[in-house]
């Protein structure tokens, strides 16, 4: 057989639908996706770097993403040594199991959690335990109990997509000192951003404990990702290993400058990320008015359980030019998960849903 043992029983990861492709189909002019997770907006400071490097584009990039790496090290007071671009954290994930992985180790991961791990894992050949979430929250202690000699890594989606939930400093704590140290803990903080004040001190258990990576992207609250750029936070044993296996020239030279400009733009996280909590804040409280079950979530999105299939609705809302997530590859068809937009973006989801439910009604 060509192919290795097992890629056939790989479903393929669905990303959520482009807005290109729904206005295709459905002839539509205007389409607002709220559908994966990211910022509604392209930030025109990041244009105004972009536009800068396009005399380059006939040369290769920095390998080494050289000044980036200098500027992200020294927000985050950490070593230059200690970081690996990705891109996107996804490539992170998958150098982290490429490195790792050898036939039967096994990964823990939760269920439902980010496909990724999943898709990834079974490419390298690991056997995957699969742990579910208790009310839709990651089960720390049954994942410590499922650690065997074969353990390589276990996988922390904090806070997790699609619930939105997160796990706090007090049960991390807890968790890593029942995980043997041998075992590498990878904390994906895609959100991290958008996250509350009792969130874990993940820099000061990878200071303590080692063997832990934590990932974070440029792709959600800084607003790039169109540009592909995630990051790896780890020891410095585990960043040079990790280094020698990416390709040469992952993170693209627009990425670069782009990343650059968002680290030094504190100013934009701040408002943006205000931006998006009210928004937040504003779709609990509609879907609150229409008695709609939902998750209150630690990040930009927000799961909602509509207690029966969600194929009819979601057909709806793209004719009406709303993209949305169902989960089906979750395995959650009775759910869906919702991005807060902008506010016009997210008046018109509320509007139209309701329309929906009252037409079912
Ligand atoms: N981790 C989680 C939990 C995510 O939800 C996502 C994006 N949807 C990623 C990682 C990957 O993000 P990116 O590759 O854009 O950095």
């Amino acid at each position: 057989m060509l192919f290795k043992k097992g890629l056939n029983k790989i479903t393929p990861y669905e990303p959520g639908k482009p807005i290109e492709e729904v206005k295709r189909a459905l002839g539509l002019k205007e389409v607002y996706k709220l559908a994966s997770n990211e910022i509604p907006f392209a930030p025109d400071y990041i244009k105004k770097a972009v536009y800068k490097e396009i005399n380059n584009i006939n040369r290769y990039p920095e390998g080494s993403c050289f000044y980036l790496r200098k500027i992200l090290a020294a927000k985050l007071k950490v070593k230059e040594s200690q970081i690996v671009f990705g891109n996107g954290s996804d490539e992170i994930i998958t150098i982290t199991l490429r490195a790792t992985i050898e036939d039967k180790d096994e990964v823990i991961i939760g269920h439902p959690t980010f496909l990724v791990y999943g898709i990834q894992a079974a490419v390298c050949g690991a056997k995957i335990i699969r742990v579910p979430l208790r009310n839709m929250r990651y089960d720390l202690d049954t994942m410590a109990k499922k650690v065997t000699k074969k353990t390589k890594v276990i996988f922390i989606a904090n806070p997790d997509n699609p619930t939105g939930t997160y796990v706090a400093q007090k049960e991390v704590e807890k968790f890593l000192k029942s995980i043997p140290k041998n075992i590498l803990v990878f904390f994906d903080e895609a959100y991290f951003d958008f996250a509350p004040s009792d969130f874990p001190k993940t820099f000061d258990f990878l200071k303590k404990r080692g063997n832990i990576i934590i990932s974070r992207t440029f792709s959600k609250v800084y607003g790039l990702a169109g540009l592909r750029v995630g990051y790896a936070v780890t020891t410095e044993a585990i960043a040079s290993m990790l280094n020698t296996i990416r390709e040469p020239f992952n993170i693209n030279r627009f990425a670069q400058v782009a990343a650059s400009a968002a680290v030094k733009n504190d100013k934009f996280l701040k408002k943006t990320r205000s931006y998006i909590l009210n928004e937040k804040e504003y779709l609990y409280k509609e879907l609150r008015r229409l008695n709609v079950s939902f998750l209150e979530s630690a990040t930009n999105f927000v799961l909602i359980d509509f207690k029966k299939d969600t194929s009819k609705l979601n057909n709806y809302l793209l004719k009406k030019g709303i993209i949305v997530r169902t989960l089906s590859g979750w395995g959650l068809k009775n759910y869906f998960r919702v991005t807060a937009g902008l506010h016009k973006e997210n008046e018109k989801f509320i509007k139209c849903f309701k329309n929906y439910l009252n037409t079912e009604a």
